[in-house]
């Protein structure tokens, strides 16, 4: 507009067939047309901020229950698709959060209700001791060792809480490094053979080349085997645990197999959750604290691999998971 006026007067200057009076009237036209378009743009800008305003309001307040309510008019409808894209990621971390709040909430009961178990037992033989029990010479020491044995449980639950909770904070630093896999597996079981003996389960760690090595942290690594083959010596009444290496390629496969109770197809993707047992009274008589396969789960992951299981109940079942060699 502006370089179209001055145009204009250009041409009055160079003598060009326009009278003064003409140029003028032609000169306040456009200016006047300048005038009503800017105030045109001003409306439809003020219009347009409101309408964005009233929609990020209503995103504010919960409003809109799904994306498609949102409507911007025509030459809006690139940022109504930004905004439909800002509003379904916002509702989906929304949601995020709710289920963590819940997965965190679920756990707190667990927790509770895990330490109140063994706390209420001790109180239980203690109190029980101290009413006069402890003189009766046929119940006092199997009272001490059963609240003993609650002792223990709650130490352990309690280590493995610790774990998970170092785990899951992304505290656990694996310090990877190469080992000779034959010493490794050798040096668990012998720790075992009491247990195996004790139950009348034979402990076979299946032959292996003698100088294989394994990459990974050894430490994190021995607590992965330590839990699955005492899974295994709990879960089995009767036959043998066995333990060996599967050579592949660039890796190799470990496993642990069981002639054991084996578990219900049903429950076989749940056994890595926390706190998640197939039976309850079993696994607590036996000191499990429910946390054991979540905290393989963990460590095998953050190796870069995944813990694998198939069973058969009646039958047994085999835990396996890969590392590097
Ligand atoms: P727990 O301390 O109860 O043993 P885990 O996390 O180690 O907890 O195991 C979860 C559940 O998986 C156990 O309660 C048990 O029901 C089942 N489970 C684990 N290992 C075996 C196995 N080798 N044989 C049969 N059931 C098993």
């Amino acid at each position: 507009m502006l370089t179209c006026t001055a145009f204009l007067i250009t041409l009055s200057f160079s003598g060009e067939p326009l009278t003064a009076r003409y140029l003028i009237y032609i000169i306040l036209c456009l200016l006047m047309l300048q005038a009503f378009i800017g105030i045109f743009l001003y409306r439809k800008r003020k219009r347009d901020l409101r309408e964005i305003k009233e929609v990020i309001s209503k995103i504010i307040t919960n409003s809109y229950k799904s994306a498609e309510e949102i409507h911007l008019r025509g030459d809006l409808s690139e940022l109504q698709k930004e905004i439909k894209t800002m509003f379904l990621k916002t509702q989906s971390d929304i949601a995020n959060l709710k289920r963590l709040e819940q997965i965190r909430t679920e756990f707190l009961g667990n927790v509770s209700h895990e330490l109140r178990t063994p706390i209420f037992a001790i109180q239980g033989f203690i109190e029980t001791l101290l009413n006069g029990a402890i003189d009766d010479s046929s119940v006092n020491r199997s009272f001490l060792a059963k609240a003993n044995q609650h002792t223990l449980n709650l130490s352990a639950l309690l280590n493995d809480l610790i774990d998970i909770s170092m785990i899951e904070s992304g505290e656990m630093l694996l310090s990877f490094r190469y080992f000779n896999a034959y010493e490794f597996l050798e040096e668990i079981i012998q720790e075992f053979i009491p247990k195996a003996q004790e139950k009348n389960l034979s402990l076979i760690l299946l032959p292996l080349d003698s100088s294989l090595k394994i990459y990974g942290d050894k430490q994190r690594l021995r607590q992965v085997m330590v839990n699955l083959i005492m899974n295994a010596l709990k879960y089995t009444d009767a036959g043998s645990v066995t333990i060996g290496i599967a050579d592949e390629a660039e890796r190799c496969r470990i496993f642990i197999r069981d002639t054991g109770i084996g578990i219900p197809a049903e429950d076989l993707k749940r056994v890595f959750e926390r706190f998640y047992r197939v039976d309850k009274d079993r696994s607590r008589m036996m000191g499990g604290t429910g946390l054991g396969l979540a905290i393989v789960k963990h460590i095998v992951e953050a190796h870069g691999f995944k813990v694998e299981v198939t069973s058969e109940p009646g039958k047994g079942s085999e835990f396996s998971f890969r590392v590097k060699k």
